[in-house]
């Protein structure tokens, strides 16, 4: 179980996040919806280490604090919104990248094999440049590769976003199978249709704070939208 109470981020002397706490149950999916701003994407980062916070987080009731890097090797793994995958590098070498913890290493080639079987296109396209991969590719390479980090809880950040219709399901199929894998996940997600309908807990977030928090089988979507458009 990953555990937040009281977090409070920013950038500088900005503060985005203001007393956030949250409950991410393990082997659980957790959608994180609001609208543009709200602080999703610096609460993902804030989780992976790439932002100091004040307050707690907590896994499995141990303390979480630490760089990236420390919590990479403790499982927290981030799909970052935007891919983030190195263009001139070929789809192999990018997955080569997720390996660097070192509790992954010894696993490399097992696990290069299961990202392979549930992402075949990546498989055939193993040699050519991430760069010409098609917007669909390029986020499935970026799950792939946080799946070669062996993660314990997965933060992915907006995978839907410029995707087509079909190739958002595409990509919500395979998040749906490693839900199945009991992989803790969380999810910042805009298309609230799709987000709430795999989610096992729903928290909407609007100005840095959490409004409403919620299983998935309780909401109802157009309360959702109401108060994700709702003035301050
Ligand atoms: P979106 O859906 O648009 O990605 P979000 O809910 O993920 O929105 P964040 O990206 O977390 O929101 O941004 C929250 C606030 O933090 C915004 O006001 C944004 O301008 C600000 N912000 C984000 N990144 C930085 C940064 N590197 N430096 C300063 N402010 C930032």
């Amino acid at each position: 179980m990953l555990e937040i109470r009281h977090l409070r981020s920013g950038y500088g002397r900005v503060t985005v996040l203001w007393d956030v706490s949250l409950t991410f149950r393990e082997g659980t999916l957790t959608t994180i919806v609001g609208p543009n701003g709200a602080g999703k994407t610096t609460l993902l980062k804030t989780l992976a280490g790439l932002i100091p916070y004040e307050g707690d987080i907590r896994l499995g009731g141990e303390p979480l604090r630490g760089k990236a890097w420390d919590l990479a090797e403790r499982g927290i793994i981030l799909v970052p919104e935007g891919r983030m995958v190195f263009r001139d590098m070929s789809v192999e070498e990018n997955l080569s990248l997720g390996a660097y913890p070192r509790r992954c290493r010894a696993a490399f080639a097992s696990n290069l094999e299961r990202v392979y079987s549930l992402f075949p296109r990546l498989k055939e396209r193993h040699g050519q440049l991430a760069g010409s991969l098609s917007g669909g590719e390029a986020q499935m390479l970026a799950i792939g590769r946080g799946l070669m980090s062996m993660p314990r809880i997965l933060l992915i950040d907006e995978p839907s976003l410029g995707l087509a219709p079909v190739i958002v399901k595409e990509v919500f199929d395979i998040i749906r199978r490693l839900k199945e894998e009991a992989i803790t996940i969380v999810l910042v997600e805009q298309n609230t249709h799709i987000a709430v309908g795999v989610a096992d807990d729903v928290h909407l977030m609007r100005s840095g704070r959490v409004l409403l928090s919620e299983p998935a089988a309780n909401v109802d979507l157009d309360r959702l939208h109401d108060l994700y458009l709702a003035r301050e």
